[in-house]
């Protein structure tokens, strides 16, 4: 495997027109089916159709024992972006944890039942139902209250670029064309304009360099001691540094 700095200088190098030229080939709409949104099925890892088995109709929005939670990385500079994108729009406050929760991957439940052990990557938080705290649905027809200031994560959702270090959404790419990879979602396939094929190419890109200069920092930033000066159970490794699980930054020794 090459090192992150390597991979770092082939994402920073990756040309935008072949990135582009795949996602056209390749063809995507989004459909607004709210599948990159919500919880899904495990047997269905490119996330259920909307509104599938997300509640289960006793009005107390209970999450459906099959389905997982939605899970899609953000960065902590996007955390803040987005509480700021969802204050304007709701107006209200929204703090760290109203946004991301820390990555469940790794971590075990503690005595009091809060997540317990050390993760290195933030989720957009769910509700009761699984699906991302902001997901709106209507008819049918799925929104993103947040949509100017949505992740990379989701800009760039169904594609991938495969290089080490570099996320992959769950399950197996279903489509590939040069470094471009393409994920399980209805819209693959249909037509694409340039336009919009060189903007996702663009966000796409940003995504593969800003995933590893976050891994990078990750890395660099990791003190094994955290947890000892820690209030909670759970410590999150960001590029900024440790944080307890609702952001509040750790201090150093
Ligand atoms: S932030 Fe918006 S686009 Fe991203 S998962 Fe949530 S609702 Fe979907």
């Amino acid at each position: 495997m090459e090192s992150l700095e390597a991979e770092l200088e082939r994402a920073r190098d990756l040309d935008a027109d072949e990135l582009a030229d795949a996602i056209e080939s390749i063809g995507f709409e989004c459909t607004r089916c709210g599948g990159c949104c919500t919880g899904y099925a495990p047997d269905d890892p490119g996330g259920a159709p909307a509104g599938e088995g997300a509640d289960t109709g006793d009005g107390e929005g209970d999450r459906e024992p099959d389905r997982e939670p939605h899970t899609a990385t953000v960065f902590p500079d996007e955390v803040r972006a987005v509480a700021d994108a969802a204050e304007a729009e709701f107006g209200e406050s929204y703090d760290w944890r109203d946004v991301a929760r820390p990555m469940p991957f790794g971590l075990s439940a503690g005595d009091d039942g809060e997540p317990a052990g050390e993760t290195f990557e933030w989720a957009l938080a769910t509700d009761d139902c699984g699906d991302c705290t902001f997901y709106e649905e209507t008819d049918g027809q799925g929104a993103c209250t947040v949509h100017d200031a949505r992740p990379l994560i989701c800009q760039t959702y169904p594609f991938s670029v495969a290089l080490d270090g570099t996320s992959q959404p769950m399950g197996e790419a279903v489509d590939a064309e040069g470094v471009v990879r393409a994920h399980e979602c209805e819209g693959l396939g249909r037509d694409i304009s340039r336009e919009d094929a060189e903007e996702l190419a663009a966000a796409l890109k940003e995504r593969a360099v800003r995933e590893l200069e976050e891994a990078i920092g990750v890395r660099d930033g990791y003190d094994p001691t955290a947890a000892e000066r820690a209030d909670g159970d759970a410590v999150v490794f960001d590029s900024e540094g440790p944080k307890e699980a609702d952001g509040t930054p750790i201090d150093g020794k």
